[in-house]
């Protein structure tokens, strides 16, 4: 059992073709030429990463460490999966986004692979192929591009408030980097989350929710995608990753222009079913981990289920359209208990943020 599999190291961008065998114990990395090793993983510490609809082959880690293997044969990987309990995911059938990426040509495609790497499994993973100062970047210019003829909400102890409820749910679930909230005055009745964890609260909704719980559960539901990265990926899914790739190939103008122009950043904030479903379920654990009354998120849908707006604008951020309102609701419903995530002095400086 020897094909050629690609392995990179981690720790520099060198990728090595490899030939890759299992035994009862382990997963034997070796040249091919000279049948050196260049790794040994033990079975039991073997990790397929993703759900593999992104990539021709999802990569194989071995948990706690940097390297990766591309096994590019399905026959081996079919192999392998009947073979090694770990490795059962490897037998999924990959999307065709192979096809496109087999398209770009070996270096970009190595870039993109790695790429992808990157964007799925978080920002340990990213640097240096994705650094978040450009992921940032991007979401700054994207918010500038999107409020220039809108006025933003300057009442500082609303927006200490909002920021620090943010930056305590973002810390729950261990992300390292800053959230900044902004308040745009006005409606629609919608918030959103651009890449570098940036978030957009409209105060229509900070207004029309029935109580603080409910804005805390939209907010925990936003810090959801950006610990999950959502807003990067969505971009990737809807423009495809040669456009993206040019964040990290000095084409960094010519992404900002299609993301900007016409009606293209509403299609680029559009979360899909899974991304809501995960912001959902992940928003109500952060809440629940702090020990806050959790039942805002589900509150918040009934309460505006009616009112849904359906404009083009509202078709992103929060009522991004699917999964069903009702199947949300099911899915988040809690009690209506326990300590409100703003305190009383906090929810009248937000509800005063536009002030
Ligand atoms: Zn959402």
């Amino acid at each position: 059992m020897a094909t050629a599999s690609r392995y990179y190291d981690g720790e520099t961008a060198l990728v090595s073709e490899v030939g890759v065998r299992a035994t009862a114990a382990e997963l034997i990395i070796f040249r091919p030429a000279d049948s050196g090793i260049v790794a040994r993983w033990p079975i039991a510490e073997l990790a397929v990463l993703g759900d593999s609809g992104h990539e021709g082959a999802p990569p194989v880690v071995r948990r706690g460490g940097e390297a990766r293997l591309v096994i590019e044969d399905l026959e081996l990987r079919r192999q392998l999966a009947a073979l090694v309990p770990p490795l059962a995911a490897l037998a999924v059938l990959p999307a065709p986004v192979g096809r496109r990426v087999a398209a770009l040509g070996a270096t970009l495609a190595v870039l993109v692979g790695l790429f992808w790497v990157a964007i799925d499994y978080g920002t340990e993973y990213a640097a240096p192929w994705l650094p978040y100062s450009l992921q940032a970047k991007l979401g700054e210019n994207v918010f500038e591009e999107l409020v220039a003829d809108k006025d933003e909400c300057q009442g500082k102890p609303g927006l200490e408030a909002i920021n620090a409820l943010a930056n305590k749910l973002a810390q729950a679930a261990g992300y390292e980097h800053e959230i900044v909230v902004h308040v745009i005055e006005g409606g629609p009745v919608n918030a959103f989350t651009l890449p570098g964890g940036i978030l957009v609260f409209y105060s229509d909704l900070i207004e029309q929710a029935k109580d603080r719980s409910q804005v805390a559960g939209v907010l925990a539901h936003e810090i959801g995608h950006v610990v999950h990265h959502h807003p990067i990926k969505g971009i990737a899914r809807q423009y495809g990753i040669e456009l993206l790739a040019k964040l990290v190939s000095g084409g960094y103008s010519d992404l900002l222009n299609t993301l900007t122009s016409g009606g293209n950043i509403l299609l680029a904030l559009r979360n899909g079913r899974a991304f809501e479903r995960e912001a959902d379920t992940t928003g109500v654990a952060l809440l629940e981990k702090l020990e806050f009354r959790a039942d805002g998120i589900a509150g918040f849908f009934e309460q505006m289920m009616e009112k849904e707006p359906k404009d083009a604008a509202s078709a992103a951020g929060i009522w991004s359209s699917h999964p069903p309102t009702r199947e949300r609701i099911a899915a988040t419903k809690r009690p209506a208990a326990g300590t409100p995530a703003f305190s009383d002095a906090d929810w009248k400086a937000l509800r005063d943020v536009c002030k």
